[in-house]
């Protein structure tokens, strides 16, 4: 009675659901909550009035027969980062008096997708925002779909001669094709092609800097970094050049930290460390008008404004400023005049634009049955020494009780197993531990510094949603890297949450799980959600999913690609479904691991013919057999409502 009418006096608001889900830390200005409960996706900050509802978007979707999960793709969400990334940068030399420009360069195999380079090429032309291609197969996609000779095209990765001839081609057809030398192997490659292609060459070195990036990819910077040149290697390559005649072509110093660098520290260093590199070999003669200082511009997914992993500790105006600054200052100390500084930034550009949505299917819930009235007349003592604990649970003694709790219970278990104590005993034990367990939990969330332990059992008490869809499949690096999304329901944000839970896919991997979420101190371990309201859908949403995960999914399972669809949001309010992909079908999963649905199905048909000839089934039934089996091949992998 007393905590319903906390409840009730404690209004919730959507304000609330806001700072509970921490929306404005993480979201970008992109996502917020409506009056009405619903998350809302806009355009850019500067639009609140262009907001569209997520749940709304949903509903469409449902009636243009589109199941969950769905991913959702807000196309001028890749627009207002674009703009947002060179306009800072612009401010920013500005601001200091650079002399030299900005350029991006967009790694494909961020998201590789053809809408993403679409709008790389077209959002990206005010400011000749270029492409960045780590193999043959992305150069081949950005050769066929760049248009603008002013931005760059940097070519990265391991190259072999066909990769180069391509490069080369570029070159000729008046790309700004800039061929990155990764390995002192391919120099003299590089050098002997250009001769047959008869084209002078645009050349980068990568090179390896003592600096390291630190966070996941810390390995992507620093000495044993895979790709880059060491300075020694470095110098023979000058020589070679000079050699050549061709030290002219070297015009550009690359180098890559790693991704998602969180720590700003990190990043000015690194700078500092290539300029030096910059100046000592625009001293040995190149022709050096490029920096290129790769990746790693981070995105705060859990919004601490921190250097955790999933955070970064500056804003993207700081970052701008900070290399700016850096660079100018290295360079006029050497008085090198200064170059056009091109980042490779992609999880920074896309991640903002995709949201992965789904619904909830059913839940596990671990509270406990209610207690008989009285305990049976011969109940072994463990038994009623917790009922004794639970009666004189206070505030005083939780840690106590909870040590008996486990005491008890596990003496119960070993008495069970050797046969001393019926599974009803041991039963009615199990159930004494979790109200205790309960009990304890509601006396110590009145505390004001509750103890660690109340976490732990919080966590032990949360419930399992069980969710449609992958993790594998839909969010890889939160299964590889124990990367954090944000996760939050997508309406009823007017309501209070009451239920604490983790999250399970339908794979049956006991890894399936989202059980780490965002707080301001690092990860919590579970979730407030809204109780399950009979067979009304529940949907929630894992948000800033548009970098990496989209490719690097796979097939556990046998779970697919989800549906994807598109949405562009207008100046009127209005949007519309601008793209759309079936997500595959059981009969295009199972040709990717070989099997041919014909002949499945054959063979099926042959299989429920013989249980016909045997009298299993009528004919009338293997019709039903057959229809199911077509029906479940032409389906969706998900779970279908
Ligand atoms: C992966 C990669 C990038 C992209 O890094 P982000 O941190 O996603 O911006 C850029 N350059 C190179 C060479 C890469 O390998």
């Amino acid at each position: 009675m007393v905590d319903i009418l906390a409840d009730f006096l404690e209004s919730w608001t959507i304000e609330k659901s806001s700072e509970l889900y921490r929306v404005a830390e993480w979201s970008g200005g992109y996502f917020r909550v409506s009056d009405k409960g619903d998350m809302l996706v806009q355009p850019s900050p500067k639009y609140p009035d262009r907001a569209v509802s997520l749940p709304e978007i949903v509903e469409g979707l449902k009636d243009r027969g589109l199941d969950m999960p769905v991913l959702l793709r807000i196309e001028n969400i890749l627009d207002a980062q674009i703009a947002e990334l060179n306009e800072t940068f612009i401010a920013a030399m500005k601001n200091l008096g650079y002399q030299g420009n900005f350029m991006g360069a967009y790694p494909i195999k961020v998201n590789q997708q053809k809408q993403v380079i679409d709008a790389m090429v077209h959002y990206g032309a005010p400011y000749h925002h270029g492409l960045e291609a780590g193999s043959k197969a992305e150069l081949i996609a950005a050769m066929g779909m760049m248009v603008d000779k002013e931005a760059p095209l940097i070519c990265n990765g391991y190259k072999d001669e066909e990769f180069i001839d391509l490069a080369l081609h570029a070159v000729k057809l008046g790309f700004r094709c800039i061929l990155v030398v990764e390995m002192p192997s391919e120099l003299p490659l590089i050098i002997e092609r250009s001769r047959v292609i008869k084209v002078n060459p645009v050349l980068g070195v990568r090179i390896k800097l003592s600096t390291q990036g630190g966070g996941h990819w810390a390995e992507s910077g620093g000495e044993r970094s895979i790709f880059g040149l060491n300075t020694t290697q470095l110098i023979h390559a000058v020589d070679l050049l000079k050699e050549e005649g061709m030290l002219d072509c070297l015009q550009m110093v690359h180098y890559h930290l790693g991704s998602q660098i969180s720590n700003i520290r990190q990043i000015r260093t690194a700078v500092g460390e290539a300029c030096r590199v910059y100046a000592g070999l625009v001293k040995e003669g190149a022709g050096m008008r490029y920096l290129d200082l790769g990746g790693g511009l981070a995105v705060d997914y859990d919004g601490s404004q921190s250097n955790f992993l999933s955070s970064r500790n500056y804003t993207l105006n700081e970052y701008c400023t900070d290399i700016t600054e850096a660079v100018m200052t290295t360079l006029d100390e050497e008085e090198i005049a200064h170059p056009t500084i091109i980042t490779e930034t992609g999880r920074a550009l896309v991640a903002y634009y995709s949201v992965l949505l789904f619904n909830v299917l059913d839940k596990t819930i671990f509270e406990p049955d209610s207690l008989p009235e009285k305990l049976p007349e011969d109940c072994p003592p463990q038994l009623l020494n917790m009922l004794e604990s639970l009666e004189n649970l206070s505030i005083r003694n939780l840690q106590e009780t909870l040590n008996d709790a486990i005491y008890y219970r596990d003496e119960v278990r070993q008495l069970f197993n050797r046969g001393q104590i019926t599974l009803r005993e041991r039963s009615l034990a199990e159930n004494l531990f979790w109200t205790i367990l309960n009990s304890i939990l509601k006396t110590g969330r009145e505390l004001k510094n509750a103890p660690a332990e109340i976490h732990e059992i919080e966590r032990l008490l949360s419930d399992i949603y069980y969710c449609n869809f992958s993790l594998f499949q839909s969010l890889p690096d939160s299964w590889a890297i124990d990367q954090l999304f944000p996760v939050m329901p997508i309406h009823r944000l007017h309501e209070k949450p009451t239920r604490n839970a983790i999250i399970a896919d339908i794979t049956c991997d006991c890894d399936g799980k989202i059980d780490r979420f965002v707080d301001r101190f690092g990860a919590k371990r579970f979730l407030p959600l809204h109780d399950l309201n009979g067979s009304e859908e529940y949907y929630l949403g894992v948000f800033l999913v548009g970098a990496y995960q989209e490719t690097l999914g796979d097939l556990h399972n046998l779970l697919g690609d989800t549906n994807v669809v598109t949405v562009s949001l207008h100046e009127n309010g209005k949007y519309d479904f601008s793209g759309e992909l079936e997500g595959d079908t059981v009969a295009d999963i199972l040709s990717y691991v070989e099997y041919d649905p014909k002949r499945l199905l054959m063979k099926f048909r042959k299989t429920a013919e013989t249980a016909v000839k045997e009298g299993r089934i009528s004919p009338l039934e293997r019709k039903e057999v057959m229809q199911a089996y077509e029906a479940g091949l032409r389906g969706y992998t998900y779970f279908e409502r």
